[in-house]
């Protein structure tokens, strides 16, 4: 089982001609709405892939909450270890341009990240556990128990919460997106921006979009570039890679063939407009990796 700990959101993505200025009112040429987070997509596709997932954060007693929690059940995700509340379901709107650029609003209200003990993870014993950051109180003790069992961690490296740097340093494998990577590092290219990051993992992997990614793992390091591809829409492109480089870490793959399993997943997915629409089952995976 592949275990997913972090952010569950609810996204309302609307496909506009243009972003409105103030005052003005658009219509929008299409909705699509559904289950999103960077953690909980990473479990949508470990389950999509054909392994075992389960998903561990936080999903409001709401309406979006309940929706969410129904999908993940429906796609195979155990959600068993998601804590349910009073609080809100964070929200995210989201407007794309025939461009492809987006605009977001993300409303999480006073959702507080859960504390230390909320989740009892005494029961399961993953073969890896992905991080998506987001829940700093939650992560840290249960990836210092990961490694007492010697059970291998990722942590995807997206956004900046208090206590994503501890982790930085504790988990086994370490995959950042070179937008961030630059932002939060401030390094100006993206192989300085893998040096410094390779002084807090043994395993760092840089993911550069449609140009692949660079990695290092001890002394080795290497490029693997990414599948060409019709994208249409690349929200969600990271997380489909970090559940896949998951999964594909689970079942034991080798080093290579699991940054080329991840690239093909991660590409797949921009060629659907949203994140959930475009994540890819493992029939098309495996039909895309023999052509
Ligand atoms: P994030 O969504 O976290 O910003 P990236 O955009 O770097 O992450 O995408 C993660 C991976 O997905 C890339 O390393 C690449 O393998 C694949 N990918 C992303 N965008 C494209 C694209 N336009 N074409 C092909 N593959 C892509």
């Amino acid at each position: 089982q592949v275990l997913c700990v972090g952010h569950a959101s609810y996204d309302l993505v609307f496909s506009v001609p243009h972003h409105p200025e103030a005052d003005e009112k658009i219509f929008a040429d299409s909705l699509i709405s559904c289950g999103g987070g960077p953690a909980a997509n990473a479990a949508v596709t470990v389950a999509r892939l054909g392994y075992k997932a389960a998903f561990a954060g936080y999903l409001g007693n709401d309406t979006y909450g309940q929706i969410h929690f129904e999908e993940l059940q429906r796609e195979n995700v155990s959600t068993d270890l998601v804590a349910r509340g009073t609080m809100p379901t964070p929200l995210s709107v989201i407007l794309i341009k025939p461009d492809g650029k987006r605009a977001l609003v993300n409303y999480k209200g006073a959702t507080e990240p859960l504390p230390a003990n909320s989740i009892d993870f005494s029961n399961v014993s993953p073969k890896v556990i992905l991080f998506d950051g987001h829940e700093p109180l939650l992560s840290e003790p249960l990836c210092a128990w990961a490694k007492s069992k010697a059970i291998p961690t990722v942590l995807d490296a997206g956004s900046l919460h208090k206590g994503t740097d501890a982790l930085m340093f504790s988990v086994d494998f370490l995959v950042c997106s070179e937008k961030f990577a630059r932002q939060w590092l401030n390094a100006d290219d993206s192989e300085r921006a893998l040096n410094l990051l390779a002084e807090r993992s043994p395993a760092v992997v840089v993911t550069l979009g449609e140009r692949g990614l660079i990695w290092r793992k001890g002394a080795e390091s290497g490029r693997v570039p990414a599948f060409p591809v019709k994208a249409v829409d690349t929200t969600g492109a990271g997380d489909a890679f970090h559940g896949a480089f998951a999964a594909a870490l689970a079942s034991g793959q080798d080093w290579l063939d699991i940054l080329r399993y991840a690239s093909a997943v991660g590409a797949l997915c921009c060629t659907k407009a949203g994140a959930r629409p475009g994540i890819p089952f493992r029939e098309t995976v495996e039909l895309f990796l023999k052509n």
